[in-house]
């Protein structure tokens, strides 16, 4: 699909109302240099909430992806630096330990936190060794999982029809999923960026009837891990296309009411800014959810974000 709306002239009447409105920002295109977008100057971005909501009413959600870290002492005192830290009421929280320390985990961290697994099994569990079914997540009190991570259709060779077909399971069991997409550096500068996102998100939609336990975390891969974060620009022009894509699919109520987080190199220093872009509705946090202090900031965001404003 072609991304034409997010950078449609106006007619001068028209943008001059919208700008006043608030409906529009000006920016800049941010696509790498070998983007067929790249060299056009100033360009117009439509918002693609409805009218009456910049922001979506949906809660913010913070999520941290613990990935293969930790020991039961770190975590004892990382769940203890959690517990003593301050999170906004309207904010949600959901921390991924893996899977062995979900327990302790579950049991340690107080609300408003909640935990999540960072992954699970496609189907029904079985003689499938070494997996973790949807269902043994749901029996221990885990209501949260992590789906598509790029680590794991890197390095574990989950393609998007077995991603979607997770999200499907999951689902069915009653879990809420945090569905991850994003396109490598490769992609984005060789132009793809919106078709990859596409796919990735086609699979996930095609397997989604009910889109109230959904999250989608938009974690372009080069951004993970590297300290190079998106910038407000990059991830905002990335978020509004992915709700008007979502608007166009699936509706315009959909596509309000969706969490779209963003994840990469996401820490405490530049968290606010990005949590003021018109459709960022949380974080998905890897590095620097080990950290309890940065993280409970980076909960902060939003509050930050709006008193910043
Ligand atoms: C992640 O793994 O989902 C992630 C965003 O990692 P980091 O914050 O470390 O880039």
């Amino acid at each position: 699909m072609a991304p034409a709306a997010a950078l449609t002239p106006l007619p001068g009447a028209r943008l001059d109302n919208a700008l006043r409105r608030g409906r529009l920002s000006i920016f800049r295109p941010v696509t790498g240099p070998h983007s067929p977008r790249a060299g056009r100057g100033i360009g117009v971005r439509l918002g693609c909430r409805s009218a009456t909501t910049m922001k979506s009413t949906a809660r913010f959600l913070v999520g941290g992806n613990w990935k293969c870290n930790g020991d039961r002492e770190s975590i004892v005192r990382l769940v203890a630096d959690l517990n003593s830290g301050d999170v906004p009421s309207d904010v949600e929280v959901v921390c991924a330990p893996p899977f062995v320390y979900l327990d302790q985990v579950s049991k340690a961290l107080m609300p408003p936190y909640q935990v999540a697994a960072q992954n699970c099994w496609v189907g029904k569990g079985g003689a499938f060794t070494g997996e973790v079914s949807a269902e043994m997540l749901s029996d221990c009190g885990v209501g949260w999982v992590i789906l598509g991570h790029s680590e794991r259709r890197a390095l574990c060779g989950e393609d998007s029809q077995f991603v979607g077909k997770k999200v499907a399971y999951a689902l069915e069991q009653g879990l809420r999923v945090i569905a991850c997409i994003g396109e490598t550096l490769e992609q984005r500068e060789s132009g793809e960026m919106f078709n990859v996102l596409e796919e990735q998100m086609g699979a996930i939609a095609e397997n989604v009837s009910d889109w109230g336990p959904v999250v989608i975390a938009y974690e372009p891969v080069w951004a993970i891990g590297t300290g190079v974060v998106a910038t407000p620009d990059q991830a905002q022009e990335v978020h509004a296309y992915l709700r008007k894509w979502v608007t166009e699919k699936v509706g315009a109520g959909v596509a309000d009411s969706l969490r779209i987080l963003y994840g990469g190199s996401v820490n405490d220093a530049n968290c606010v800014e990005l949590a003021g872009q018109e459709d960022i509705d949380g974080f998905l946090v890897g590095g620097a959810s080990l950290k309890g202090a940065a993280f409970v900031k980076i909960c902060n965001a939003q509050s930050a974000a709006t008193v910043g404003a």
